[in-house]
């Protein structure tokens, strides 16, 4: 059964970007590599708003994700958790062997710059987390004020997960003081899932220099060598790239100030729809995501009943909530392709889907 996802990743791939992943394959080695590999790096740096090299793992987000924690921890990394995914980073810092500390705030609440300013003064670390945009509660990060904060601690490595918000609106990594970068092609790049993107600092490749036991797969020295000679450590997902390729070019020809209109134009409709309904959204105020709503569920609605009936009856698929607030929130996705009419589209189908959906006593 085929149906249109739009839950907040993977998301829908077009069929240009499908096409233009069937290319033959060429060797990773080879000339016709280096220069696919360089022909995309100045469009990656302009999208990252950076200098830096863009490196392309094959690997979803959380291999590169993994790889900041063990290249750049020496003393000790803060975590800020305010989601599923920064709450996992901590226990991947952990699992990683390195020290760790947090600053917890409840899920749906963003980094708070204050408690970033305080923990930091301590002195205890030289890294720091932070996921820009919690895509488990739709919760958004003032990243601009948190950023403002952490360079105020030059021995600090900053490491930001934009990995669903990258390409829905400007995060301006070189004017930030960000020094890694991490992104997955599956959420607003609208790509498959196996590529992830990210782009490193000069301070964190020479903090990476000084750091241990890296292993070689997520390696930044490593990645750093080999994006010299235009290529990956190891064979890359060569069909991704080319997907990639194609997806730079949808960019340039919408116009990438005309692409973040659309994901804010968008992520508003989709609001104003679930405002209209009595739905609330769940981020603290000021604070939602624009690469996707999460709704609670203050109808308190049968939401798998809602999900089951939108699926079967109109080929739409949005998700239920993510971890300990699935069935209290559900979540959806304007990232990527979408456009007026595609959610429009979709907005009518909940329209009639929740109107046979029942209330939950
Ligand atoms: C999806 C997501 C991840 C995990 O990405 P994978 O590609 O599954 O590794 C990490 N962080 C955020 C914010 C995400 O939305």
């Amino acid at each position: 059964m085929s149906y249109k996802l739009f839950i907040p990743g993977p998301v829908a791939v077009s069929e240009k970007t499908l096409r233009a992943m069937t290319q033959p394959m060429i060797g990773h080695r080879s000339s016709d590599f280096v220069a696919l590999y360089q022909s995309i790096q100045p469009d990656l740096q302009a999208l990252f708003y950076t200098k830096d090299p863009v490196y392309l793992s094959t690997s979803s987000a959380w291999g590169m994700m993994e790889a900041a924690v063990r290249n750049v921890i020496k003393r000790k990394v803060l975590n800020c958790m305010n989601g599923a995914f920064s709450d996992k980073w901590n226990d991947v810092s952990l699992r990683c062997g390195k020290p760790a500390g947090s600053i917890k705030s409840e899920w749906g609440q963003p980094v708070d710059p204050e408690a970033v300013r305080r923990e930091l003064a301590t002195g205890q670390y030289d890294a720091i987390t932070i996921i820009h945009n919690e895509t488990s509660c739709g919760c958004m990060t003032d990243i601009a004020a948190v950023m403002a904060v952490v360079r105020e601690f030059p021995e600090v490595i900053s490491v930001v997960d934009t990995v669903s918000s990258f390409s829905a609106l400007p995060i301006k990594k070189d004017e930030l003081g960000i020094d890694i970068i991490v992104t997955g092609t599956q959420k607003a790049l609208a790509l498959p899932p196996g590529l992830s993107l990210c782009s490193v600092s000069k301070r964190a490749l020479a903090r990476a220099a000084t750091v241990t036991e890296r292993g070689y797969y997520f390696d930044l020295p490593e990645f750093q060598a080999n994006h010299e000679k235009g290529m990956t450590p190891s064979t890359p997902s060569i069909p991704h790239i080319y997907g990639l390729k194609s997806k730079i070019e949808d960019i340039k020809a919408e116009g990438v100030e005309n692409r973040y209109a659309r994901h804010a134009r968008l992520n508003q409709l989709v609001r104003q729809w679930g405002a209209a309904k009595g739905f609330k959204l769940f981020p603290k105020e000021g604070y939602g995501s624009v690469t996707l709503n999460c709704f609670a569920n203050t109808l308190n609605v049968d939401l798998p009943a809602l999900v089951k009936t939108l699926k079967s009856k109109h080929g739409f698929l949005i998700d239920g909530g993510y971890g300990k607030i699935k069935g209290k929130t559900f979540r959806i996705s304007n990232m990527g392709d979408e456009t007026d009419e595609t959610i429009g589209a979709l907005l009518r189908a909940l329209d009639s889907a929740l109107a046979e959906t029942p209330v939950l006593p």
